[in-house]
Parts: structure tokens; sequence; C-alpha cells
């Protein structure tokens, strides 16, 4: 796809064209590889599965930021010969989904439950293709180089199957169980289960209120008058006092628990106390849980409805009252509490509790409460009947499975947070039902004699009683159960299809380090569990993006729209944010991105392209390339020498750096050498020999070609677009493929890498670098040649080698320079040195020595009179009033002019 090099850089001009031209040649099938025969026998096929994007809406920048990693490594997978694979698709994402869609029939005034189950799904599924044909659109628009035929979705049939056979499996191994849990349950929008992820802790600013429950003895056995008539306490003479966040909870109360340290309540253990507005007798008990430092030393215990009870409720064998329903309301048998909406319940119990004198404080308290992340309701514990999966027996098998066999993890101090998670002691178990109707039905069905029948397909009959009237569970799976499967589900398991045969295992789960546990650790589960194998061998985490400020880039911001990925696409172009994404972000640390570096990278694609351009604009139709060997042979320049060492240096370099995941490195380094070494050194240095027609030195041009050729290759994997358009123009004895995403991987060659090349050549650069600078700082018109005296010790041979390029590059009259190893220089010469070599300038070439004076006099008088404003402001009330870093802005500015001046003052007296 030969295209002309348009005149300035226009990623929309080139991006989708270039897109379409993938596609249309299949370069993102395995299979085309095969065919082409690229595929290196000796490597392992690159296997990767997309982590799939919620069908919630639109990509966002941690997507594009997953994507540009993912597509990295399989660009460099493909063109290092490993048949590569990428699968794409998307998740079902349950609860959020539901929440997404439930909301948009809000606005219409459509409720769920009266529009009914099977219409609300309906529903859900046209919301499902409007957001796929989105996000796939958005995809394709960041070079997503995934195979479209492979696509998948969670609740595909093929997968919907998969999703079956696991649970199935693990039912019929005892590893999945119903029981009762406690769980967090939204009493809002949702009523459902939700996971730990979608509970997001909240600061909140509320009470702590200190309560005393009465106890019984021999002088008072329990109330004698009504709860309310404000005698209710009347002849209780001990107490137990308790402290509470949620008083209305209280109603669920079955203990007391005080330290099992000894404390001022030991004495009480295993008496009874009086459950207020109830009067219900509880007991006390000693629980190691206990803090007697915190609140009072004894607290309530409400099993059914906090975690922490829950456990002691089951320690002790206490009862579980569950005294709120699924709405947050108080259940019945509370009498005027009951059906109160549990807000509204504790602020009346607390007023009763007051008018019956058993409040003894209330205290302010700051405390963490996690709400419903999907639709803001404050969560509350709730015990209820759930599918459960035994973790740890999981969990252990993927430790035993990693001690075996390894699994590299980028950043590497993220196993230890795996391995907490995988902790049989540690973990839990995974509560898999919810409470909703979008998602994976759970295949169990009930018999009128509440007989369980688990089945992959719809049964016919019960399978205890042989009962034929059934029904399906209500319940859905947890969103995370599907996704848990994705590394084999995509690939056609439980069937053992050619795909599985050949992909399974993947190679890569690249994720963000956010869903480490709720993602990978129950892939690594359910793949130990189903297939006997790890899915993958390279877990790489990413970080979340910030804005440049390291605030979380949310809905809320003022210039949210700036951070849409199609928005930048559209601004700056998909590679200039694949490059940004990759060299400013750094494995499992989260991103503080400046959307300066956007522009930045674009002014690198900019230069790349002129640089291109120039090359080729020096390259006659009829240019007999040299090959490698030709050009190792030929009698080459010293800076051809050392920009040869420069890049086969560089080439060893990114390959080792892709290899171990530094991507940050490849980046930047590339970027370094186009723009530092090869445009602003090589290039002008090479002009020399390309405009001098009497020149009959070794064509530079063969250099100049293998150089850009190398570096678009080593950017494609982070730059796919306008390094595949460019190289498409390279002469056609340089490509060995038609595209550049199927071309050689640089190898890189040590035989080139002369380090004593490269050290000489960088102090000629250094020294030109100097006199550009003092030229500069007299402010030397560029035409204006001058005299240069370099004594050079050691390195006299290799600065005469390059005096053309001194002269030429530092505007040096030839007749006037002398390079030996030692000058003693005359007065009036400005001087500097650079290691062992001193160089000197005759003051009198370079200048007008009365000029100059003028000049120098007049800048300093000016300097002068800024400073000393500067002086006079900051020891006014200025320095007291103005803000400190106003005042700190001034004082450093101050210095700076005060150095100024020196400087000028110095440069005077030379004259
Ligand atoms: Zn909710
Ligand atoms: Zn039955």
């Amino acid at each position: 796809m030969k295209n002309e090099i348009g005149k300035n850089y226009d990623p929309n001009l080139i991006e989708d064209m270039i897109y379409s031209w993938w596609e249309e040649n299949q370069y993102f099938k395995p299979e085309i590889m095969e065919n082409i025969g690229i595929i290196d026998r000796d490597s392992k096929p690159f296997v990767n599965t997309l982590p799939p994007p919620n069908v919630t809406g639109v990509l966002h920048l941690g997507h594009a930021m997953t994507i540009a990693i993912q597509d990295l490594f399989i660009r460099y997978a493909r063109m290092n010969g490993r048949k590569s694979l990428f699968v794409p698709g998307t998740d079902h994402a349950g609860i959020a989904t539901q929440n997404v869609v439930e909301r948009e029939l809000n606005k219409d005034g459509v409720d769920r439950k009266i529009l009914g189950r099977e219409k609300f799904i309906d529903e859900v599924w046209k919301w499902k293709e409007k957001s796929h044909t989105i996000i796939t659109e958005q995809s394709k628009k960041l070079g997503l180089s995934s195979d479209w035929e492979r696509e998948a979705f969670t609740m595909d049939e093929n997968l919907s199957k998969a999703v079956r056979t696991a649970f199935v499996r693990l039912y019929n191994k005892g590893l999945i169980y119903k029981g009762n849990y406690l769980v967090n349950w939204c009493p809002g929008r949702c009523e459902s289960a939700i996971s730990d992820l979608e509970a997001e802790p909240n600061e909140i600013e509320g009470k702590l209120w200190f309560i005393r429950y009465p106890l019984i003895d021999d002088k008072w056995s329990g109330p004698k008058f009504e709860w309310g008539s404000g005698n209710w306490l009347d002849g209780a003479i001990n107490f137990i006092e308790i402290a509470t966040t949620r008083p209305e909870t209280m109603l669920g109360d079955t203990a007391v628990a005080i330290s099992n340290e000894k404390n001022k309540y030991s004495m009480y253990k295993g008496k009874k106390l009086i459950l207020p507005i109830t009067n219900r007798e509880i007991e006390i008990i000693e629980d190691e849980y206990v803090d007697q430092n915190f609140g009072t030393g004894a607290v309530k215990i409400t099993p059914a409805h906090d975690f922490n009870d829950y456990e002691i409720g089951k320690r002790h064998d206490l009862d579980f009252i569950t005294m709120m329903n699924e709405k947050g309301y108080i259940e019945n048998g509370y009498g005027k509490y009951s059906n109160l909406e549990r807000f509204e319940a504790r602020k009346q119990i607390v007023e009763d509790l007051e008018k019956e004198n058993l409040i003894v404080k209330i205290e302010d308290y700051t405390h963490s409460i996690p709400k419903c992340q999907r639709c803001d309701t404050i969560i509350e514990p709730r015990d209820s009947l759930q599918w459960w999966v035994k973790a740890s027996i999981l969990t252990k098998q993927v430790q035993d499975k990693i001690e075996e066999e390894g699994l590299t993890i980028v950043p590497e101090n993220q196993m230890q947070r795996l391995q907490k998670w995988l902790d049989p002691e540690f973990i839990k178990d995974w509560c898999i039902s919810r409470q909703l109707w979008w998602g994976h039905r759970i295949p169990v069905w009930y018999c009128k004699k509440e007989h369980v029948t688990v089945s992959e397909n719809i049964p016919i009959k019960c399978a205890i009683c042989g009962e034929t009237e059934l029904i399906q569970d209500e319940d859905v799976l947890d969103t995370w159960f599907s996704s848990a499967l994705w590394p084999f589900s995509t690939l056609g398991w439980p069937e053992t299809t050619e795909d599985f045969l050949e992909f399974y295992p993947n190679t890569l789960r690249e994720t963000g380090y956010d869903i480490l546990f709720f993602w990978v650790a129950r892939e690594l589960m359910m793949a130990v569990e189903l297939t006997g194998k790890l899915p993958y061998e390279i877990i790489y985490l990413h970080g979340l993006i910030r804005n440049e400020k390291g605030k979380k880039i949310s809905k809320s911001m003022e210039n949210i729209e700036d951070y849409d990925p199609l928005r930048v696409i559209a601004k700056n172009g998909a590679d200039a944010l694949r490059y940004t994404l990759i060299a400013y972000s750094t494995p499992g640390l989260d991103m503080n991105l400046d959307l300066k570096n956007i522009d930045a990278a674009q002014k690198f694609c900019n230069k790349l392209w002129n640089v291109f351009k120039y090359i080729l604009s020096n390259i006659p139709e009829n240019f007999q390339l040299k090959n490698y060997d030709e050009i190792k042979n030929a009698n080459l320049e010293l800076s051809d020498k050392w920009i040869l060492s420069k890049l086969n240096e560089l080439i060893l370099m990114v390959r080792d750096a892709y290899e171990s995941y530094k991507f940050l490195e490849v980046a930047r380094e590339i970027k370094r050498f186009t723009w530092n070494l090869l445009a602003d050194w090589y290039i002008e240095i090479s002009k020399i020999r390309i405009y001098d027609e009497s020149n009959d030195k070794f064509d530079p041009r063969h250099i100049l070609l293998v150089c850009i050729d190398s570096v678009l290759r080593m950017l494609h994997p982070i730059m796919p677009y306008v390094t595949e358009h460019l190289w498409q123009n390279l002469p056609e004895k340089l490509k060995d493929q038609d595209g550049l995403i199927i071309a050689k991987f640089p190898i890189g060659d040590e035989e080139y890498i002369n380090l004593e090349v490269m050290s000489s050549f960088d102090k000629l650069i250094d020294l030109i670098s100097k006199i550009r600078t003092i030229r500069g700082e007299y402010k030397v018109p560029h035409t204006k040649k001058i005299s240069l005296l370099v004594s050079a010790g050691e390195s006299t041979d290799i600065l005469n080698q390059g005096s053309k390029i001194i002269c030429d590059l530092g505007k040096v009259d030839d007749t006037k320079l002398q390079i030996m190893e030692n000058i003693m220089p005359s007065e009036k010469m400005i001087s500097s040195v650079i290691g062992e070599i001193s160089i000197f300038i005759p003051m009198e070439d370079m200048i007008n020595l009365e000029d100059e004076m003028i000049r120098l006099e007049k800048e300093i008088e000016r300097k002068t009179k800024l400073a000393n404003k500067s002086k006079a402001k900051l020891s006014s009330d200025f320095s007291i009033r103005a803000p400190k870093n106003i005042v700190e802005e001034e004082r450093i500015k101050l210095q700076k002019l005060e150095g100024e001046i020196e400087k000028l003052e110095e440069r005077k007296n030379l004259l």
C-alpha cells in the first residue's frame, strides 16, 4: 500500500486508512502468518485475550491504556515470528449494565418490575448491541490488532455453555454449595447481593451513640413498665455501656461481648442483660475480637447484620435474627418501628432511648461506610441464602501450581498481594449468586419438594423424585464467574476445539492492579480446577490514570471531555496517545497524565515524519541500496561508525527492554535516538557529504535508510500507524514484507558496537555543542565564522579526523582552526573545558570589542535596576503579606538576576 507522504503529519488522514488495510489483508489472524510463512517454529504461540470491557457504555482512558499495552505485546510477538492471537470481546457486566439500563428506563417513567423479566432483558440486549458497536469502533481507532472473527461476548451461546459446565462440574465435586451467609447487600435500586468491589468505602461524619443496657441481678429481673413510658428502666441498678454507629440494629442483638483480657466488665461474664425495646434476655460473652480500649470496651453483637458479629455469632453459637428486610425496612414484630425505613427507625429509636434515659452520650465520629457503587445506597450487611464457591480449596490448588510451574508477575512486588488473596487461611468463600435479571441464570432447578437438580441443559424431571414440574432458580451468577473462564471459554472450552488445543494456556493477562483479586485470582482458581493448567504465563498490571495533579479522573471534572480517548485521537492521533500512555507509565503504579505530554508525543510523530521525508527526498529513483554486509565492509567515516554503533546498541537495549517489560525505556530511548542523535547530529553531518558533489567517500544515504528502517520497526508496537505508513514508502529492497505489521523486528549486531568510536565521537559532539553555546551567549550572528584553538591531548587524532565536521557545524573558519595536543592561549580568549580537552576562542574574531563593551554595560545596568526593584519589594511588608509561594518566587527571581549580573561582569572584565 504505497501512498504519497503528505506535506505535514496528519493522523486523521492515515490512521483509519491503515487500519482498514490491515483488516483487508487479515494480518490480525494467526492463520495468515502461517500462510505467509513467517512463523518461527522454535517459538511458542503468543496468545492474549482482551480483558473484556463492560458493555455499560463507552471506553475511557483506562481502556486506552490496557489496549496500548496489550497491543504492544502482540505486535512485538508478531514481528518476532510468534504465531499471535489476540481475542477481543466484551463482558455483559451483570449488575452494572442492569443498572444503566434501569436508569435509562426510569427516565422514560418505565419501572423494571412492571415491565417484567423477559421484556427487561430484551431492553438490555438492545442496549448491549448499541454499546458494543461503540466499544468496537473505539478499540479499532486505538489500533487494536485483534482477530475480530474470534470476538467473544460473555453471554454468547458457547460461552454460556462454558458457564453452565463450570457450575455443574464444581457443584458435582462439592465445590459449590447453597448456604446462609452474610453478604454486602444493596437495599437501594439493586436489591441484590453485591461484590466487595461494588461496595465502595466512603468517609462520613457520623455519630457514635453510647447506650447502656441494664443487667439482670438479684434486685432487678426486668422492666415493669411499657417501652416508651419513660419508666422502663425503673429499678435497674447495674448497666453495661456499649457504643454503636448503627443503633437501629440493636433490634437484632443477641449478645454483648467483652474483651477476654481482664477489664472492668470481666465480673459480668455469663450474666444476662435485658435488651431495651424488645425486652429479650441476652448473654454477656467474652471474645478476643473485642478491643477493650475502643468505645466502652463492650460491644453489642448483631450476628445477622455485621460481618465481625457474624463470625462471633458462629463462634459462640448465638441466634441470628434478621431485623431488616431486603429493601432496608424494619421487619414485622417490632411494634411501632416495624415497616420504618432504616434511618427513620434509627431516629425514632434514639429518641426513645433518650426518653428512657438509656443514652449516656453521643459523640461525633468520622468513619468509613461502604456505599453501593452503582446506586450510591449505603450497604447493609445481610444474612441471606446464596450460592457459594469453596474458594480455599481452589486457591490451594493455584498456590501449588504456581510453585510447580512458576508465574511471572509485573511488577514483581504484586506477587505478594496475589499470594495473600490465594492464602487458603485468608480467602473467604465466594458468593456467586446475584438477585438480578441480567446475567447467566443459575443452572439449578427445584421441584415442588424443593429437591435440587443441577444440569447443563434444561432438565425434564427432578433428579431425585422424577417430578416433571420444575422451576429454575431465579438468581443469576456473579459477573466475575463468567469472566473467570475467559482465557479458555473464548477458545471453545468445554469442547476440545482446535483453538483450545493450540492456544491454551494463553501467554498474557494484562489488566489494572485494582482487579487482581476480583478477576485474576478467580481466573487462576477456575483455570487450575477446570483445565488443570495455569491460564497464562505472565500477569502484567498497570495502574490507574489520574490527571496531572494526581486526582482521580471522574465524570464530575470540569474538563472531563479532554480525557475522552476519541477526542484525544481526533486531536492528536492514536499514535500520540499510545506513545504517551507507554512512555509515562510504570507497571503497578498510578499514572499522572499531563495532557501536554500527548501534544509532545504528537510533535515526535511529526519529527519522525519530517526526518523520513528528508531522507527519502534525497534518495534518487535509481539509488542502488547497499545491503547490510556491504555497508559493514565499506570504508566508513567516523560519524558513520558512530551512528551505526549507537543504532545497534539501541536495538539490543530495546529488545532487552521489550523482553523485560520496560516499555517506558523503549519509548523514550527510541525517541532520544531519533531526535537527538539521528536528526540533530547524523543528518546534519551527512549533509556535508550528500551535498558535496566532488565527494568520493562512502555515501551516508545507505546508513540513513538503515537507521530510519530500524527506528520504524522498533517503534511499530508503540506507534503502529505512522510507522506503518512511512515504512510502506521505503525502497523495496529494504522491505521483507508488504506490511510493517508482519515485518521482522531488528536483531541488532554487537559487532557494530565500537565503544572507542562512540566515546571519541561523543567528545566531538560535546565540543561542537560548547562552541554553539558560546556563540549563543555572545550573540554571534549565525553566518559569522570564528577562530578556534583546541588543546586536545589524547583526542588530537580523533578531533583532527572530525575537523571538517567541527568547521561545518560549529561555523569555524577552516583556516583558523588549530587542534594540537597542547596549546598555550594568549590573552583575551574565551576558554572552556570539556574533560581533558580545552577550547579557546579569540574574542576579536567573534565580536567587535567596543560594541560588546557597550552592550554588556547596558545589560548590566538594566538587570541591576530589576534586581534593586526586587530587593526593595522583598524588604517591604510584601514578604509578610503575600502568599509564601509568591514571596519564594520573588526570591528566586532576585537570585537569578544576581547570578546573571555576576556573569556579565566577568565577561566585561575579560574584555
Ligand atoms: Zn445499589
Ligand atoms: Zn423432586
